[in-house]
């Protein structure tokens, strides 16, 4: 009992310690799979993030075919305007930029009808937009060719305005040639850099006037018909290709209308298209962020409410089993000490139902214990009675119902006894045999009764007197008494006789059918020293045999048996 008891339960054996083990279990897996949906949350980010670049990457293509678009002519206007014809970019606008465009374009694909349309809108204008670019192409070629022309031209006038600065200028004529020519170098001059075609004509018809005046002027030199002519030529050759310039410039800024409106058009489709593109990625990932935040949240909010709910089971646990069960267990085990401290019984469950068990169990015990003491008092207090019964029985066994002295069966017992003792030890043992005299007489003079009173009184007269010397009194049947006296030498014997004759004398017990008119005794007495063998009945006979003697002697006498 006491091994269990003050036994400490090892921690891994207890049932607390293993509730939580599943709980952590638990805990470890609900971790697992999370770290595992984060993992595959994590990838599928990943993958969108893939996804979106791709978007983006398409989306950067179409601005960067609008930015083309609108750049190529920018370019040739520019080019236009500065009048540089020296790029090379520019010199085939429609190789380069239409592989460059086409590379982007081919990079471009639709992934909706919307996106479809669009990017069929940009086809469509993509052609019409590089053949126009290649007229326009062609247009500024002429211009850069005119515009050589136009500059051989003015080096050609400087050649002529040397040449009349060094003619001679001496005579009115020569002086007036060389002014006209002069001036009509200048109007030539101012003609290339004319913008409205009405100042071009007057320019024209100017020269025209001036040509006239010098062709028509007397005595022209033959150097100064040649300059003339080449200045005519010059002049010519100037008109013609201002002219054509600037019919040209008219025609290369109508395609450059043209080409700047199909490059807004395109640029426009390809913002479009940047755009459509933009709003579904930046939608699509709004739409992702969002997902991911919601499941985030979702996780965050699952875990701290699986977080709170394995709190709640381990309290639980501690609380309502563990604390419980340990206060039931501690409990048992004070009242297994013997310390009766109260059993928790509060609740409806199986721990209370436990606690309300031991209860009754305890209870049981109790009133087992109760049970006991009280059967064990009752069986002592039987016991008791039945010793005391034993010896009243043992008592009545060995005593005379009507005088209360010992019987004959004890007197025999005793004297056994003694004589064997005195044997041993080698003293005398006395023996007293008395008869009432006349009992007869006495009983059929005053009746049975009285005679049985008579008979209580002598017999308490020789009880008293017998004990007081260490004798046993005995009734030996009828009216016959015997008195057993051990260790008593027969002086004694017969002085302790005569005294007990005396007593009862004294005692005065009337008795009118006798003729000492009192009841009388007449009394044997016998003493022997026994030796081993001897023989105790003849020691009683001896005695019976000298209380026959006193009878015969006339009654009311002690005597004495002398061995002869
Ligand atoms: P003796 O002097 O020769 O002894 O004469 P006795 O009459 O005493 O002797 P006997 O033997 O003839 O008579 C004994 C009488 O004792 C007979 C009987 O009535 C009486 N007796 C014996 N036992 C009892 C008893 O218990 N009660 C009464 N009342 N009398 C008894
Ligand atoms: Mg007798
Ligand atoms: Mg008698």
């Amino acid at each position: 009992m006491a091994d269990f008891a003050t036994e400490k339960l090892r921690a891994r054996k207890q049932i607390g310690f293993r509730l939580n083990l599943v709980l952590l279990g638990v805990l470890c897996f609900y971790l697992i799979i999370t770290a595992y949906s984060v993992f595959i949350l994590w990838q599928q980010s990943e993958e969108f993030k893939h996804l979106t670049n791709t978007q983006f990457e398409r989306a950067i293509h179409a601005a960067e075919l609008s930015r083309d678009a609108e750049q190529i002519t920018s370019q040739a206007l520019e080019k236009m305007i500065v009048q540089d014809y020296n790029n090379t970019y520019y010199q085939s606008l429609s190789n380069t930029p239409r592989k460059l465009f086409d590379s982007i374009r081919n990079k471009l694909y639709a992934t909706t009808d919307k996106e479809k349309t669009i990017l069929d809108e940009i086809d469509n204008i993509t052609t019409p937009y590089f053949s126009t670019l290649k007229i326009l192409d062609h247009y500024l070629l002429r211009e850069e060719e005119l515009t050589k022309k136009k500059s051989s031209i003015s080096n050609g006038l400087s050649h002529l305005q040397e040449s009349i600065s060094s003619a001679g200028h001496n005579t009115p004529q020569q002086q007036y040639f060389n002014n006209l020519f002069l001036n009509a170098i200048n109007i030539t001059l101012l003609s290339q850099n004319s913008v409205k075609r009405g100042e071009l004509q007057a320019q024209k018809n100017a020269i025209s006037g001036l040509l006239a005046k010098m062709y028509y002027l007397d005595n022209l030199s033959s150097a100064q018909s040649s300059l003339l002519d080449q200045l005519f030529q010059t002049a010519q050759f100037a008109f013609s290709t201002k002219t054509q310039f600037q019919n040209q410039h008219l025609a290369t800024l109508s395609a450059i209308r043209k080409t700047r409106q199909q490059a807004q058009r395109l640029s426009a489709a390809s913002y479009d298209f940047y755009l459509l593109l933009k709003i579904a990625t930046l939608d699509s990932t709004q739409k992702h962020d969002a997902l991911i935040r919601d499941v985030i949240t979702n996780i965050v909010l699952f875990s701290c409410a699986f977080l709170v709910l394995t709190a709640f089971a381990y309290w639980f646990i501690r609380h309502y089993l563990i604390f419980r069960l340990n206060r039931l267990n501690n409990t048992m085990l004070q009242h297994v000490k013997g310390v009766k401290a109260p059993i928790p019984q509060s609740g409806e469950d199986e721990i209370a139902l436990m606690g309300k068990a031991f209860s009754v169990f305890v209870e049981a015990t109790e009133q087992a214990k109760r049970d006991s003491i009280t059967a064990r008092k009752e069986v002592e207090d039987a016991n008791l009675k039945l010793l005391q019964l034993n010896q009243s029985l043992q008592t009545l066994s060995h005593t005379d119902d009507l005088t209360q002295l010992s019987n004959r069966r004890f007197f025999f017992k005793k004297f056994t006894e003694y004589w064997k003792k005195a044997s041993i030890e080698q003293h005398d043992i006395s023996l007293i045999m008395i008869d009432l005299d006349w009992f007869k007489q006495f009983n059929d003079h005053y009746g049975h009764q009285a005679g049985d009173k008579c008979l209580i009184e002598i017999a308490q007269i020789l009880k008293t007197d017998s004990e007081a010397v260490g004798g046993l009194a005995a009734r030996y049947g009828g009216e016959e008494f015997i008195i057993l006296l051990p260790n008593i030498d027969r002086m004694r014997a017969m002085t302790f006789a005569k005294h007990l004759r005396r007593k009862v004398g004294e005692a005065d017990i009337s008795h009118e059918a006798s003729n000492t008119g009192r009841v009388t005794l007449s009394i044997g007495v016998a003493t022997h020293q026994p030796k081993p063998g001897d023989d105790l009945d003849k020691l009683i006979y001896l005695a019976d045999q000298t209380l026959y003697e006193a009878k015969k002697s006339g009654r009311d006498q002690v005597l004495e048996f002398v061995e002869s």
